[in-house]
């Protein structure tokens, strides 16, 4: 990459120590704007929450949905989360968002519950640095009571990674959370460092196949291999298995074959909002 910058400079006639460090300011400049940006998002409501279906292989029904974080900047459009919520943990702005996308997604869960909608878990994506603070505890608790959603209907997404590091202390923080009643998942499985056998210690429900291998499952044998012993070793250890960015039908297939339980990805349906996942579940076609 460096090589190929200082062709262009060369070839372009600028100076190469300019050429970097007007790079280096852009970059710089990019992440002040953005969590300045950020700062502000919260309270003018530019921030949302999307859903994404998990649909159940056997019962083909919905049994759950992902409550995904979307940013429409006034200037710039869609902001995706993969490029500000580095930016969020980085500055400690994860802490009140997520704060809100946990409140958000709780009102809507007991919304849809409260509108007569089938019960389905609502999975909501923990930040590293969230699970890290003290107060997770006290702010689930929180987000449960005041919206008098079921414990059992939450279910918190973790990656291994956060789990696998410190793994004596992530036990413990684990285990209070589950005493709350909620469920847990672990994210991305598959590409971290943790073997499932070493997973038994942690009272988990829901391991959630990478979509890395899900998406290459029918031309990369071992994409295939992986999935189905994390499908079968999972089962093994009495996990429930969801395989996330499910793109077609062949993979549908497969992990069918294969007895995934849940599956989440645009084959079935992309994310949508609150209104349209009650559309789904009401069955009057959305979906
Ligand atoms: P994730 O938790 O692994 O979420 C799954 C991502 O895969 C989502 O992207 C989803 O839209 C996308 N996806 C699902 N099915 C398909 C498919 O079939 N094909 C493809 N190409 N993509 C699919 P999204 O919404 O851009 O989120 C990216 C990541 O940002 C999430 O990965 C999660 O780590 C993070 N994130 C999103 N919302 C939140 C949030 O509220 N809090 C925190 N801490 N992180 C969040
Ligand atoms: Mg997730
Ligand atoms: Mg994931
Ligand atoms: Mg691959």
């Amino acid at each position: 990459d460096a090589d190929i910058a200082m062709y262009h400079a060369k070839e372009s006639g600028r100076n190469n120590f300019r050429f970097f460090t007007a790079d280096m300011n852009r970059k710089a400049q990019e992440r002040l704007f953005l969590e300045d940006s950020l700062r502000r998002a919260l309270d003018a409501g530019e921030l949302s929450l999307l859903y994404q279906p998990q649909i159940n292989l056997r019962t083909r029904t919905i049994v759950g949905a992902e409550a995904l974080l979307r940013w429409y900047h006034p200037r710039q459009g869609f902001i995706p989360p993969g490029r500000f919520i580095p930016v969020a943990e980085d500055c400690g702005l994860i802490m009140a968002i997520g704060e809100w996308v946990l409140m958000e997604a709780c009102r809507q869960a007991q919304a849809w519950r409260e509108a007569g909608l089938p019960a389905i878990r609502m999975a909501v994506n923990f930040s590293p640095i969230q699970f890290r603070q003290q107060r997770v505890v006290g702010s689930i608790r929180h987000a449960l009571d005041a919206t008098g959603l079921a414990p059992e209907l939450l279910e918190l997404e973790l990656t291994e990674r956060v789990v696998m590091r410190n793994a004596e202390s992530a036990a413990g923080r684990l285990r209070k959370l589950k005493d709350l009643g909620v469920r847990l998942a672990i994210d991305d499985f598959g590409t971290g460092y943790s073997s499932l056998s070493y997973l038994k210690q942690f009272p988990v429900d829901n391991l959630k196949i990478d979509q890395h291998f899900v998406r290459d499952i029918r031309t990369d044998p071992n994409d295939a291999a992986i999935a189905s012993a994390i499908i079968s070793m999972g089962h093994s250890l009495r996990l429930g298995i969801i395989a996330e960015g499910v793109e077609d039908q062949d993979a549908l297939r497969f992990l069918a074959e294969q007895h995934c339980d849940d599956v989440q990805g645009n084959f079935l349906s992309k994310p949508v909002t609150g209104e349209q996942l009650a559309g789904m579940l009401r069955g009057d076609g959305a979906g």
